[in-house]
C-alpha cells in the first residue's frame, strides 16, 4: 500500500511479540474501560501503534476508533499526541478518559492562561498519557519543543479525511501535518477516519508521509441499525409513532430546511414532546444551549438541519429520523451513523416525498454548473437507495465498495417484508417499456409518465404521442406512481438513463421482459395505494412485525430506570454528560447481572477500576436496595446474558436456513435466479443470498448456469490482471463497470472454491 514514499520503513525498536502485547492491551482495556475483548480490527490497529509502525484505520462511526489509540497510549512511555479538528469533542474525550483514570488533557483556544500553564507543567513532569490538540496548535514552536522534551509516544490523527481535498471535509490546516514526520522522524503516525474511499486513503497516506502503513479497513455495515424508508404523508404522526417507542430516549430528526426544522419542532412540542430546534439561523448561544441540553439528557430530541451532529459523540442515540431526503448517501451514512454508537439497537427512518427533489434543486441552483451536476448525481444515488429493492444494509455498503455475505435478514424494511409490491407487475412493466420503445427511447421519466397517464401537454402533442397505442394505458395511476415504477425498472436493470438529458433506453434485460422473460417487481408506496383492488396488498406477512428486541433480555426494566436516575444525578453533580459516568449498555448489564459486591460490579462490561472506585458504592447500594424491595434475584451469572454481538467484518454466518435449503435443489438443476424468484416469491436479494450459500457450501466451481461463459471468462481474466480476487470493487472498476456486482460475486465465489480445492 505504501507505494507513495521512498523512505525506509521504521524498524520497531523491539521485536514483535503479539501475544505479550495483546495481553498488555487487554489488561489496559479491562482496567480502564472494563471491556474484555476487542472489536473487529481494534487488536490489529492497537498492535500497530504499540509496535511503532504507521497505520491508517477506517472504521465506521461507533466502530471504536478512539480506543485504538487510547489503549496503546496507556501501555507506552511518553505522551500520545491526538490531533482532532473538533474542539467540542476534545473536551468530551478528555472528560471520558479522566473518568476512566487515564491522565490526559487538551489544549485549545477555550482554555484560560492558567489552565494552559497547568497543562504545560503536567507535560514537563511527564504526567500525561494523551494530549489532544487542534492542528493549529502545532504552529507553536514552544509547544513542539515541550512535546519533544516530554517524549511523544506516537501521533494519532483523528478525522484524517480532513487532510484530503477529495474528502468531504477538507481542512487546510490538516495539510501542514506533514511536518510531523519531518520534525519527529522516529515517531509512529496513525490516521483514523470513518469515511475514506480509496482515493482519499491514498491521499491521506501521501499527505501524512506514512511509511508502509498498516491499512485496516473495517466493514462499513452497522448491524445494530434498522433502516427503513417510507413516503411522507402525515409527518407528525409518523414521527410520533417512533418517539412513542423511545420515550425518555435520545433521538435526532433531520430536516432539509430551517423553516421545516421550526415547523416540525413546534408541531411535536404541541403534541406534548420536548424537542429543541437546531439550525444555522439560531444564535450561537441558542445552538450551544440546545446541544448541551441534548448531550446532558435534559431534552430527548433535537430537530435539526445537517448543521447538527459534527462534534457530537453521544453514544445512546436510539433513533435518527430524516424528515426529507439527505443530499447524498455519504451524508445519510454519516447522519444515521450517529445512532447506536454504543452498539445497541437503534432505528433509522427516512420519510421522503416527491417535493424533496425540487427543494434540493432549488438549493443547488446557484452552484457553479459542474458542482451542481455533481450534487444532482449524488442526490439521484440517494433517491435510488431510497427506492431500492435490495437489502438496505447491503445497498449501503455496496455504495462504499464493500459487500455483505448475506442480507441483514431483519434489520431493514425490505428484509422484514414491510415493503409491498404490485401482485402481477409484468403487464404494467410491459406497458411502460413498450411506451418507451414507441417513443423512440428519446425521452425521460416524467415525459413517459405523462404519455402513459394520458396527461397530454404541448410537448406530447407536438410529438404526436397522444396517438401512440400506449397513450393513457395507465390513466388510473398518478404521474408520481408511474415515475416510481420507472425508477423500479431502472434499479432492476430493465432500463438505463442515457446522456445529458437522462433519456430512458431499454436494456437487453428490458427487451427480454417485453417478451415475458424474467421477473420484475414494482413497489406500492404506502401513500400511493389506490382504492382499486388490482393493486391490493400482497397477502403474506404484510402486517408489521414486532420491533426488534431492544437488547433488554434479562434486564430488569425498573432497575434500569432507577440506575438511569442515579446516573443523571451523579452527572449533574459533576457537570458532565451522563454517558461519561456509564453508557446505557453498562447500565443495562448492571440491571441484568444485578451485582451486590465489588467483584460482581467489576464483571460488568463498561466498569473499569477507576469507575468502580468512584461509583461502585452508589450503584451497588441502588441495586441492592431495589432488588430487596422488589424481591428480584441478584448476582446473576454473566455467561447467559451477552446479547450484543460485534462480528468480525461480515456478520456471523447462519447455518443454511431451512428456506435456503429448500431452494438448493433448484440451483442444482441450474434454474436461473429470476426463475427461482418467480417460483418462490422471495426477494431477488434473498435468492441471491441463497445462491451464495449454495455455491460456498457445495463448493461449486463452475458459474455457467448463472453467468454466461464469455462474461465469466472476462471476470477471471480481470482477477488475473489485478492479481487478486479479494475485493469486488477493483474488479468492477477494471471491467469498466460492465459486469454487475451480483455476477462478479458468483464468478469470484466459484474461483475461490477452486483455489481452496487446489490447496
Ligand atoms: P468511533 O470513534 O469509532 O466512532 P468510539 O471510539 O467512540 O467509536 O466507540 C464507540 C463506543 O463503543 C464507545 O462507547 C466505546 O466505549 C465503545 N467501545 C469501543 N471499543 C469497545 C470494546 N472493545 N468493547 C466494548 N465497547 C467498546
Ligand atoms: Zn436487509
Amino acid at each position: 500500500m505504501a507505494k507513495k514514499t521512498a523512505a525506509p520503513p521504521v524498524s520497531p525498536s523491539v521485536p514483535r511479540d503479539d501475544t505479550a502485547d495483546t495481553a498488555r492491551l487487554l489488561a489496559a482495556l479491562q482496567m480502564h474501560w472494563g471491556y474484555d475483548e476487542f472489536r473487529p480490527l481494534q487488536q490489529a490497529a492497537m498492535l500497530s501503534v504499540l509496535q511503532g509502525e504507521d497505520s491508517l484505520v477506517v472504521l465506521p462511526t461507533g466502530g471504536g476508533k478512539s480506543l485504538c489509540y487510547q489503549a496503546p497510549a496507556i501501555c507506552m512511555d511518553g505522551v500520545a499526541v491526538v490531533i482532532s479538528p473538533l474542539i467540542s469533542l476534545m473536551k468530551d474525550q478528555v472528560d471520558a478518559l479522566r473518568a476512566n483514570g487515564v491522565p490526559s488533557a487538551f489544549i485549545n483556544s477555550t482554555l484560560t492562561a492558567q489552565e494552559k500553564r497547568d497543562i504545560a507543567a503536567d507535560l514537563d513532569a511527564k504526567r500525561l498519557k494523551l494530549i489532544y490538540l487542534a492542528p493549529e496548535g502545532l504552529d507553536s514552536e514552544r509547544l513542539i519543543k515541550r512535546l519533544r522534551d516530554a517524549g511523544v509516544s506516537f501521533f494519532a490523527i483523528d478525522e484524517a479525511h480532513c487532510v484530503s481535498h477529495w474528502g468531504h471535509d477538507f481542512r487546510p490546516h490538516y495539510r501542514r501535518l506533514k511536518f510531523l514526520r519531518e520534525q519527529f522522524p522516529e515517531v509512529g503516525i496513525h490516521a483514523f477516519t470513518a469515511t475514506a474511499n480509496e482515493r482519499v486513503r491514498d491521499d491521506i497516506i501521501e499527505q501524512l508521509s506514512l511509511r508502509q502503513p498498516q491499512v485496516l479497513v473495517g466493514s462499513f455495515d452497522r448491524p445494530n441499525l434498522t433502516y427503513r424508508v417510507e413516503r411522507r404523508n402525515k409527518l407528525p404522526s409518523q414521527i410520533s409513532a417512533i418517539m412513542e417507542r423511545h420515550k425518555d430516549q435520545a433521538g435526532i430528526i433531520y430536516c432539509i430546511s430551517r423553516k421545516e426544522v421550526e415547523t416540525v419542532s413546534t408541531q411535536l412540542n404541541e403534541m406534548g414532546y420536548k424537542t429543541r430546534p437546531y439550525h444555522a439561523g439560531l444564535s450561537d448561544e441558542d445552538r450551544q444551549k440546545h446541544q448541551e441540553q441534548f448531550i446532558r439528557d435534559e431534552i430527548q430530541t433535537i430537530v435539526a438541519t445537517v448543521a447538527f451532529g459534527m462534534g457530537i459523540d453521544k453514544p445512546d442515540v436510539r433513533y435518527v429520523i430524516h424528515a426529507g431526503i439527505p443530499k447524498s448517501i455519504e451524508h445519510y451514512q454519516q447522519e444515521t451513523g450517529r445512532a447506536g454508537r454504543d452498539g445497541l439497537e437503534a432505528e433509522c427512518w427516512l420519510f421522503l416525498s416527491g417535493k424533496d427533489l425540487q427543494t434540493w434543486k432549488y438549493i443547488f441552483k446557484d452552484q457553479p454548473e459542474a458542482v451542481r451536476k455533481a450534487s444532482e448525481r449524488s442526490l439521484l444515488s440517494m433517491l435510488d437507495y431510497a427506492d431500492g429493492v435490495v437489502c438496505r444494509h447491503r445497498a449501503l455498503v455496496q455504495h462504499f465498495g464493500q459487500d455483505l455475505p448475506a442480507d441483514c435478514g431483519d434489520s431493514c424494511d425490505l428484509c422484514r417484508g414491510e415493503v409491498t409490491f404490485v401482485e402481477t407487475p409484468l403487464p404494467t412493466a410491459q406497458k411502460i417499456l413498450s411506451s418507451i420503445h414507441r417513443q423512440g427511447e428519446r425521452f425521460g421519466g416524467e415525459y413517459t409518465a405523462r404519455v402513459l397517464t394520458g396527461n397530454s401537454d404541448e410537448r406530447v402533442t407536438r410529438n404526436g404521442h397522444e396517438k401512440l397505442s400506449t397513450y393513457g394505458l395507465l390513466k388510473d395511476q398518478t404521474m408520481s406512481v408511474v415515475q416510481d415504477w420507472i425508477g423500479d425498472l431502472l434499479r432492476q436493470g430493465f432500463l438505463e438513463r442515457d446522456g445529458e438529458y437522462q433519456t430512458l433506453t431499454i436494456t437487453p434485460l428490458g427487451r427480454k421482459l417485453l417478451k415475458s422473460e424474467g421477473t420484475v417487481r414494482l413497489r406500492i408506496a404506502v401513500s400511493d395505494q389506490p382504492e382499486s383492488s388490482e393493486f391490493q396488498r400482497a397477502s403474506s406477512g404484510r402486517t408489521r412485525r414486532p420491533e426488534k428486541a431492544d437488547s433488554m433480555e434479562g434486564v430488569d426494566a425498573g432497575l434500569f430506570e432507577e440506575l438511569k436516575h442515579l446516573r443523571l444525578e451523579l452527572a449533574r453533580e459533576r457537570e458532565v454528560p451522563p454517558y461519561i459516568i456509564f453508557g446505557d449498555s453498562a447500565l443495562r448489564e448492571m440491571a441484568r447481572l444485578r451485582p451486590t459486591d465489588e467483584e460482581g460490579f467489576l464483571n460488568v462490561r463498561g466498569v473499569g477500576d477507576k469507575k468502580c472506585a468512584d461509583f461502585g458504592e452508589a450503584f451497588l447500594e441502588a441495586i441492592t436496595t431495589y432488588c430487596e424491595e422488589n424481591e428480584v434475584a441478584t448476582d446473576v451469572k454473566a455467561a447467559a446474558t451477552r446479547t450484543i454481538v460485534w462480528t468480525t467484518g461480515p456478520r456471523p454466518r447462519e447455518a443454511a436456513s431451512s428456506s435456503a435449503l429448500k431452494v438448493f435443489p433448484m440451483f442444482e438443476a441450474g434454474v436461473s435466479i429470476a426463475e427461482v424468484v418467480g417460483k418462490t416469491g422471495r426477494a431477488l436479494s434473498t435468492v441471491q443470498g441463497y445462491l451464495g450459500e449454495f455455491l460456498r457450501s457445495r463448493k461449486i466451481i463452475d458459474p455457467s448456469p448463472w453467468v454466461d461463459p464469455a462474461t465469466a471468462a472476462r471476470v477471471v481474466t480481470a482477477c488475473e490482471e489485478i492479481g487478486s480476487s479479494d475485493r469486488l470493487t477493483p474488479i468492477f472498476e477494471h471491467l469498466g463497470g460492465t459486469v454487475n456486482y451480483e455476477t462478479l460475486r458468483i464468478v469470484v465465489t466459484c474461483l475461490r472454491n477452486q483455489k481452496v480445492d487446489e490447496e
